[in-house]
């Protein structure tokens, strides 16, 4: 029997990856939508989360597509009326008031699953095991794509909260969290600003043990999700945003494709409901908060969509 769920904010990434992961998986039934222009074909629509709360009692999961700052207030509105709680990534605009969701969820005996797609890209996993018990002598990540292309008009992308460049580069920082054996700390970082725009477009990160990261949302033509880690065993590369695995330059595993990642996440949720557990890790969102406290700032010409 599916579990109902609703689905907040109907916007690109709802429409893209989640709507389709919900319809294709037996453990879930979209029952309703909660969205003020968005809405799914025969999906009861609303316009209002309150009113959504007060008409379905009998929907006990909500799953959240909004941009990070509106999010807080809609997963604890829906934790207070006693509903398990999915979150986008990342899980939230501070630290602080994913702390006070977990404490929330944790209180009332409810789910919370902060995700993290990235995670769930195919080769993730066996790159994981690959590196278990070996020293990384160095790794870079390379993260670089076409802010226009992903977020097309989406202005809250350059708005206090909204992370800028750090929306992608937390998807790379997911995965290395998730793969390195042992954890790094940031150590400096160098921010570039639009003159007009109150978030990065690119950022410069460097870490302990000899890791660093260039996240650039400049980039037209191919895009560059790539980590590469050295270690006296040989070189690994995940590529395509964790999705192609190469050793010493061979592809051992995965295709470019990240159609894989949503249904896992879904398929996730539906455990951790059904074993009254939460997964939170907040690691990744850790070093973006880092390289905001140490960053240097510098300035760049002006952005326009
Ligand atoms: P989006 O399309 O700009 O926003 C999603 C929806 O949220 C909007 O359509 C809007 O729906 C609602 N919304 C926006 N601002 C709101 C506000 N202030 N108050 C209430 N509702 C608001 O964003 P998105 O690209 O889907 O991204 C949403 C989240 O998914 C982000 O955290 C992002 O990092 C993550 N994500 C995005 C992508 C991607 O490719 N874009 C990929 C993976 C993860 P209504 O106007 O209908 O209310």
């Amino acid at each position: 029997m599916p579990t109902k769920i609703a689905l907040v904010g109907i916007g690109k990434i709802a429409i893209d990856q989640h709507v389709p992961a919900i319809a294709a998986s037996p453990d879930w039934d979209l029952a309703a939508t909660v969205s003020r222009k968005g809405s799914v074909d025969g999906t009861p629509a609303f316009t209002d989360f309150d009113a959504m709360l007060a008409a379905r009692p009998d929907i006990p999961v909500i799953s959240l597509c909004l941009p990070p700052v509106p999010r807080f207030d809609y997963a604890q509105k829906a934790l207070l009326a006693g509903r398990h709680v999915m979150l986008e990534k990342p899980p939230g605009a501070t630290l602080a008031e994913v702390h006070a969701l977990q404490t929330l969820a944790a209180a009332n005996g409810l789910t919370l699953y902060a995700t993290w797609h990235s995670r769930m890209a195919q080769a993730v996993a066996p790159a994981k095991a690959w590196l278990t018990g070996k020293t990384i002598t160095r790794a870079h990540i390379t993260w670089r794509e076409d802010v226009r292309k992903w977020h097309p008009g989406q202005d809250w992308v350059f708005e206090p909260g909204g992370m800028g460049v750090f929306d992608p580069g937390i998807n790379a920082l997911s995965i290395l969290t998730e793969i390195l054996p042992a954890p790094v700390h940031l150590t400096a970082a160098t921010l570039t600003f639009p003159e007009n725009r109150q978030t990065p477009i690119a950022a410069n990160l460097t870490f302990s043990g000899n890791v660093s990261a260039e996240f650039d949302w400049r980039q037209t033509g191919p895009q560059t999700w790539d980590i590469e880690v050295d270690t006296p065993q040989g070189h690994l590369a995940l590529r395509m945003g964790g999705n192609v695995l190469e050793i010493d330059g061979k592809p051992i595993s995965g295709k470019a494709s990240i159609m894989g990642e949503y249904p896992a996440l879904y398929a996730v949720m539906a455990k951790l409901v059904r074993e009254q557990a939460s997964v939170v890790d907040l690691g990744p969102m850790v070093h973006v908060a880092d390289a905001m406290t140490l960053g240097q700032r510098l300035q760049s010409e002006p952005f326009f969509f």
